[in-house]
This record gives C-alpha cells, structure tokens and sequence, in this order.
C-alpha cells in the first residue's frame, strides 16, 4: 500500500514531463492570443458551490464528489470540474462589473469518484476556458474555435466537432415530454441510473455510457425539432459562424452535457482512436448558472478538455512533441583536484547560461561519460590529471565523438561559439 499511489491516480514521471509543458505552453499562447487570461482557483470548495453549480441531478453530484468534513464541519469538496469555481471566483470579486464579455482559462486537476479505466481516473486534468457576459453565438463560435486551433497547433488531426442545440428552459419541456412517451414502454430496460433519470433529467439518457441504454434511445425524438424561435435562430447562427471561421463540423442531435444549467449550444470533440473514452473535449452554453448562484443574469459559454486523453490521442497518432532538452555540457574529473577544478568551472558554465552537470563520486572516465551520453549531454569537458597539471581541459563533442584539448580559461568560449554556430 504505502508503495502504491491510490486508485485512479497516475505519476507523471520526469520521462513524460516534457510532454505536459509542451502541450501547457501551446495551451498559454493559444490562450492569451486571443484574450482568455489565466484564472487559478483553489482544488477544494464549499460543497454547496458544486452541488448548485454543476447540479443535483447530475452523476457527478449525485455519486461522484470528493467530499469531506473541515475540523469546523464545514463540507467542502475537491472540485470535480472548473466551471463552477471560475463563476464564484467572477461573482465573489464582482468582475461582472468589469468591460464584458470576461474571457478566462486555466488548467486544473479534478477529482471524480469513477470506475478506473484507459482515459477515466479519479484524479485527472483539464483545460478549461470560460467566457462570461455574452449571449451572442460569436462567443460559442469563439471558444469552439479555440479548441479547434489548438488540435490544429498540436497537429492532431483525428477528432470530430460535433454540435448540438440542447434549447433553453421554454422550449425544452415539449422535447422532456416527447422522450418520455418514447421511453415509456422501454422503461424496464433502461439502466438503474437512466430510471432514475427518466423522472429528473430523461434528457441525460441520450447520453448515457451502457450500450443497452444507447440501442433504447436510437431514434428518440430530437431537441431540434422542439426548438423555440430564439434557440433555432441562435443555432443557425452558431453554424454560420463556424462556416465563416473555416470550421468543419456535424450536427448531432446526441450530444447532450452532463451540466444542469447548459443551455443552446452544446459541443464536443470526439475521437475514435483512444477507446471507448473517446470525448477529448465537451463544452456548451450555461446562460444560468450564474444566476443559480446567486449573481446578476449573466450568460456563459465554456469547455472543459480532458489533458490526458489529449495525450492518449497524441500518442496514437504519432503526433511530434519535442522531445526533452538534454545537457549541454558533463564534466567528467579524475581525482581531488580535478574534481575541484571542475566545480568552479561548473559554476562558471552555469552562470553563462548553460546546462551543465556533473556527479559525484567519480566512476571512471568510461562510466563518467555513458553517464554523459545518458543524460544527452551535447558536450563532455574532462578533466584527467595532466589536463589538471596543465590547466586544461578535454572538450568532447558527444555527437561526431571529436574531442581536443583546450585550456580551462577557453572553454565557456569554445562551447559559446559552438553554440552560435549551431543556432546560425
Ligand atoms: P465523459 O462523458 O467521458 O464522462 P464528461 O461529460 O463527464 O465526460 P466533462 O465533465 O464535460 O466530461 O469534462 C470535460 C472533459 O474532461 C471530458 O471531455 C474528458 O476529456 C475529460 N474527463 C472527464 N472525466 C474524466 C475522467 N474521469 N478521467 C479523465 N478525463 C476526464
Ligand atoms: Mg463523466
């Protein structure tokens, strides 16, 4: 037990890091490009934030939350998702006074109770971004288009936007009843959650996991046929705004959000290449959540994106991640004083900006420099016991296996213009 993380959760060991800071780094400017800033908001909340805010009904509040007594007996949970934080951070600190709309993203770890499985885990991260204060489908486009780009600027190409119109609460109770009467006679065989959802929620079925519920719904009315006049304008409009951005996309009547208070649009980006968790990223409308807790009318659209699935899906499609920097310089020693003689040089390399290591206690040179080789070290600098005497030093160059001898003092100038040349 001690030697074993809990159930659900996964390291992310030096070997994969770099992937992580590739795809944040390409997140962060993909982000700020376009005026979505940074928002961090603490990993636990008051219970209630996400028991209204991402709703009673929902599988995450109802079996899913991480939920814990404070030593004051205060409930608090670790945030199963971001939606709900960034609103009461938006309403505690009333930036719904600023210039709207307020666009923000992060990145964020989220905690869900869930049967473990390949892309499924109990601690896992997202991508977010939120924009508030704007009930112009322009908004939907734009954050729909963000993801879009950021596939594109990772080059993964094997996922689908699909997009739904889930309406609002007017146009949505002739659609509740319709499924009803075309579930009525299957209610037997729906799974235990989607019974008990044919009463709360029977919208939800559409989006139910067991392949049981999915043949029962096959044909089930669709929301876009319930439309009022405002959510079929407005999804017109979603869709010509796609069209004008250059992004291709299917309607698909299934897509439903997990959230209560999404309305209008709702979106996905699916793949069929990382298994039966196939949603990399979900996203919609919420015009009412913000209202729901407590804040001034104030639309809302967003999405959350699942970082690893995105890995899982970048790992098969061979997609490039650069791979991690190695050492630009090791510095190999033997004896005393040339270990001594090293550290200063060490720390002169250091200071000039390079990434330089060295290790003790010294193996022999052959062991010193398969640690070099391991460490993807450009160049080895050794320092024997004449090249002590003389003050000098050994340059290897790693890659042709050329090496000379140059005097101590010349070495930050050897490996500069070495540097410059390569870069030129
Ligand atoms: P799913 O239908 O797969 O359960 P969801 O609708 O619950 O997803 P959201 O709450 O919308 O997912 O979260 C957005 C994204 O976060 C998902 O599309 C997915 O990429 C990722 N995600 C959600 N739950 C998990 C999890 N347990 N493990 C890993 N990634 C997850
Ligand atoms: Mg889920």
């Amino acid at each position: 037990m001690l030697t074993q993380a809990p159930k659900g959760t996964k390291d992310i060991l030096p070997r994969d890091t770099h992937k992580w800071n590739f795809v944040e780094s390409v997140f962060r400017e993909i982000c700020e490009r376009r005026g979505f800033a940074e928002i961090r908001t603490p990993v636990f909340e008051y219970t209630e934030l996400f028991s209204r805010g991402v709703g009673e009904t929902t599988d995450i509040v109802q079996k899913q939350m991480y939920s814990f007594a404070d030593y004051d007996g205060r409930g608090l949970t670790l945030r199963p998702e971001g939606t709900a934080s960034v609103a009461r951070a938006f309403l505690e600190h009333k930036l719904y006074a600023e210039p709207q709309p307020s666009k923000f993203a992060y990145e964020i770890s989220c905690y869900r109770h869930e049967r473990q499985q390949k892309g499924r885990q109990r601690e896992f991260h997202q991508f977010g971004v939120e924009c508030f204060g704007s009930a112009d489908m322009l908004a939907d486009a734009e954050v729909i288009a963000l993801a879009a780009d950021f596939f594109a600027a990772l080059g993964v190409r094997g996922v689908e936007l699909r997009v739904n119109s889930i309406g609002c609460p007017a146009c949505r109770g002739g659609h509740r009843e319709a499924l009803r009467a075309f579930l009525s006679p299957k209610r037997d065989a729906l799974c235990d959650t989607c019974k008990t959802r044919f009463d709360r929620n029977p919208m939800r079925i559409l989006d139910c996991k067991s392949p049981v519920c999915g043949e029962l719904v096959k044909g089930a009315p669709s929301m876009l046929d319930y439309l009022c006049d405002a959510c079929r304008e407005d999804f017109a409009a979603l869709r010509r705004n796609l069209d004008a951005l250059g992004i291709a996309f299917e309607v698909d009547a299934g897509i439903v959000r997990g959230l209560d208070y999404y309305t209008k649009t709702a979106f996905e980006f699916v793949s069929n290449r990382i298994g039966a968790q196939g949603t990399v990223c979900g996203g919609g409308r919420y015009d009412h959540l913000i209202e729901e807790l407590g804040g001034p009318p104030t639309p809302g659209v967003g999405f959350g994106l699942g970082i690893e699935r995105l890995l899982l899906l970048m790992e098969a499609e061979d997609a490039r991640i650069p791979p991690a920097k190695g050492a630009d310089a090791y510095i190999a020693y033997l004896g005393e004083g040339a270990k001594l003689a090293g550290l200063g040089l060490l720390r002169r390399l250091r200071a000039a900006g390079l990434r330089a290591e060295m290790d003790g206690p010294a193996r022999n040179l052959k062991g010193q420099l398969k640690r070099a080789d391991r460490l993807g070290a450009r160049f080895a600098i050794v320092i024997g016991e004449e090249e002590l005497a003389a003050n000098a030093a050994l340059l290897k160059d790693m890659v042709s296996g050329e090496q000379r001898r140059v005097a101590r003092d010349e070495i930050l100038s050897a490996l500069a213009a070495d540097f410059r040349e390569r870069k030129e």
